[in-house]
Order: C-alpha cells, then sequence, then structure tokens
C-alpha cells in the first residue's frame, strides 16, 4: 500500500504516536486532542477559540488514549520479528516527563502480563519464534543494558555495586557491539530478562538520590544482541534490537535552574536534537549522517540508517496545561517524519 511506498522513501523509518489517557487528578475536560484519525491528529490549542486554535499532524499511525500494550505491540511486532533475520532495529519513546515513555516501553509499575510493555512482548516473541524455527536455526541471545545521563555511558548491569562509566567503540571494530565493555549476559527465557531488567532498575536507582527525577533525566538503552546459525551450512546471522527510554523532552526555562540541573538541560537538549538531525538526515536520504554529535546517536548508529529499521514513539501527554510542551514533541516529530 502507501505506507510501503512511504517507507521505501523513508528508508524504513516510522513515527507513532501514542496519547495516553488521563490519570486521577487530571480534568478531563481539558484535552488537547481534537480529533483522531487512522494517520492524523488534530489538536486544539485551549486558549484559543474554533478553528484557528487547530493543528493537523500526520503519523504512520496514531494509537489513542484507549489503545492497549497489545494493540502497540501488534503494530511493531513485524519490525522486532525482523530482528532474527538479521536486521537492527531501534526503537524510541520521545515525549515529555510523563507523557507515557516509559508506560510504552517497559509498562506501568509493578505491570502485569497484560500490562507490559515493548521490551518485554519482543523479548517473549524473539524467544517464541526462535524456539519455532530450530529445527533449521539456532539462536543466541544475549542483553546489554545501559543509560546515558550527562553524556556518559553507565553499565546499568554490572554486578560489583556501582554502575561503570564505558567506552563507545566504532561499531565497525567490535562485532557490533558498540559499548563492549557493558556487561553482556545470554538470556533464553522472559524470565531471565525479568531478572537483569531488576538489576538494571536497581543499579539506575543506587546512581541517583531521587530514582524517578534521574530516570527523566536519562536515556536508558536496552539492547538485545542476536545470533543465528543455519544447523546446515553452519552460517550465521547478526541482529540488533535497541529499546529506547529517551530523557523526557521537556524545555527546562534556563531563569530558573542553575549548576547541575542547567547542565543536565543542555546534555538532554543536546542529544535529543542531534537524534532528529540523525533521523532528518536519514528520512532526506542525505549523503551526511551527523551521527558524531552526541553519546546516544554514536550508541546507536549501526542500527540507524543503511538496512537498519527505525521507529519512534511520540508520547502525548493530553492534558491542556501540558500543550505548548506538546506542541513542541509534535514539532519535534513533524520534522523526523
Ligand atoms: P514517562 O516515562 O514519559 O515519564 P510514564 O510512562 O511514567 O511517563 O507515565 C506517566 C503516568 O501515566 C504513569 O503513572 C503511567 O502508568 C501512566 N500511563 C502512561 N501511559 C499510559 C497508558 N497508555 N495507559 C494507562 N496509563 C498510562
Ligand atoms: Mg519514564
Amino acid at each position: 500500500r502507501l505506507f510501503n511506498e512511504v517507507q521505501e522513501l523513508k528508508g524504513n523509518i516510522r513515527v507513532y504516536c501514542r496519547i495516553r489517557p488521563f490519570i486521577s487528578g487530571q480534568n478531563e475536560k481539558q484535552s488537547i486532542v481534537d480529533h483522531i484519525g487512522e494517520d492524523e491528529l488534530v489538536v486544539a490549542n485551549p486558549s484559543k477559540q474554533g478553528r484557528d486554535g487547530l493543528r493537523s499532524f500526520k503519523f504512520n499511525k496514531i494509537f489513542g488514549p484507549t489503545a492497549t500494550q497489545v494493540d502497540v505491540y501488534n503494530d511493531i511486532k513485524d519490525f522486532i520479528r525482523s530482528v532474527l533475520d538479521g536486521y537492527n532495529v531501534c526503537i524510541f519513546a520521545y515525549g515529555q516527563t510523563g507523557s507515557g515513555k516509559t508506560y510504552t516501553m517497559c509498562g506501568p509499575n509493578g505491570a502485569t502480563t497484560e500490562s507490559f510493555g515493548v521490551n518485554y512482548r519482543a523479548l517473549n516473541d524473539l524467544f517464541g519464534i526462535s524456539s519455532s524455527r530450530a529445527s533449521s536455526l539456532t539462536y543466541e541471545i544475549w542483553v546489554q543494558m545501559v543509560e546515558i545521563y550527562n553524556e556518559q555511558v553507565h553499565d546499568l548491569l554490572s554486578t560489583d555495586g556501582c554502575p561503570k562509566k564505558l567506552g563507545i567503540t566504532n561499531h565497525s571494530q567490535s562485532k557490533g557491539l558498540a559499548v563492549p565493555d557493558a556487561s553482556m549476559f545470554p538470556v533464553k527465557s522472559t524470565s531471565d530478562v525479568m531478572e537483569l531488567m531488576e538489576i538494571g532498575l536497581k543499579n539506575r536507582a543506587m546512581g541517583a538520590t531521587a530514582m524517578n527525577e534521574r530516570s527523566s533525566r536519562s536515556h536508558s538503552v536496552v539492547s538485545i544482541h542476536v545470533r543465528g546459525t543455519d544447523l546446515r551450512s553452519g552460517s550465521s546471522l547478526h541482529g540488533n534490537l535497541h529499546l529506547v527510554d529517551l530523557a523526557g523532552s521537556e524545555r527546562v526555562d534556563r531563569s530558573e535552574v542553575t549548576g547541575g540541573r542547567l547542565r543536565e538541560a543542555q546534555h538532554i537538549n543536546k542529544s535529543l536534537s542531534a537524534l532528529g538531525d540523525v533521523i532528518f538526515a536519514l528520512a532526506q536520504k542525505s549523503s551526511h549522517v551527523p551521527y558524531r554529535n552526541s553519546k546516544l546517536t554514536q550508541l546507536l548508529q549501526s542500527s540507524l540508517g543503511g538496512q537498519a529499521k527505525t521507529l519512534m514513539f511520540v508520547q502525548l501527554n493530553p492534558d491542556a496545561t501540558s500543550f505548548s510542551e506538546s506542541l513542541s514533541t509534535l514539532k519535534f516529530a513533524e520534522r523526523v517524519s
């Protein structure tokens, strides 16, 4: 269909929008959403009346407040599955703090099978498919988990207490591993993965005074490396899947913060705009893709561009009081899609 043509043009970049529901304490009458179509979102500026306040944005797909985790996963599983065919895939959640990035990628606090996010479903699917192919191919799957905070990469799976700081290697020199020194564990089941994710969460908390605060100001990257070996020929294929819960995109008022807080904000700004620049360059089929401008884009380089597939979830909080942040999120998306 048309979607395939669009994908051709954009080199496998998809942009999905997800609008979270109101949560308790928010006033439902104050929504910025005017209309949700198949691929069009119309938002209403709460301080302007009538048509003047309306703006339309196009996406490959839009998930409204009633969309479930299963609905969302159904529309990305072809991407995830292609990792087992040797593709590199990168999935991001972009948006202001509180817009549902972690909900989409991981699930809510204390998630259950029903509410688990993309991470869990993706791994479950990878294990399921790899075992269904076991008569002709064997797959090995490894997991790494890092955090980028203030342009420094930390290993979230280090078991010796304090998360180590790590360097990024040019991927061509390190068997496709961008962070070769980050702990890497083989996994055989989703319960193996859940254990690792728990370590990751603990390490993330350890480096911070207030966990939520820190998690909204760092990028967390779960990297899944897959090697499939053909039992007959012995030839092998490699695929990587990066699942990225980005730092909150909210703009910080320079007049209100100083010192460490200002530096954090500048690092976040710089890396999110570097990511936007890379995706924009890829979407434009530009000959120069500026990967070197941030740790995030360096780390993900092998999964952005070329044959790789990229998916961005643009997350929105429907509350009218967040309108200006939502608008800037939508403008970011407009530029890359
Ligand atoms: P972020 O990671 O962008 O800061 P969260 O994922 O923590 O945002 O979401 C903020 C709050 O909204 C959390 O309480 C989360 O459980 C809830 N939430 C987000 N998206 C949804 C959704 N689609 N359905 C139900 N609750 C959601
Ligand atoms: Mg979060």
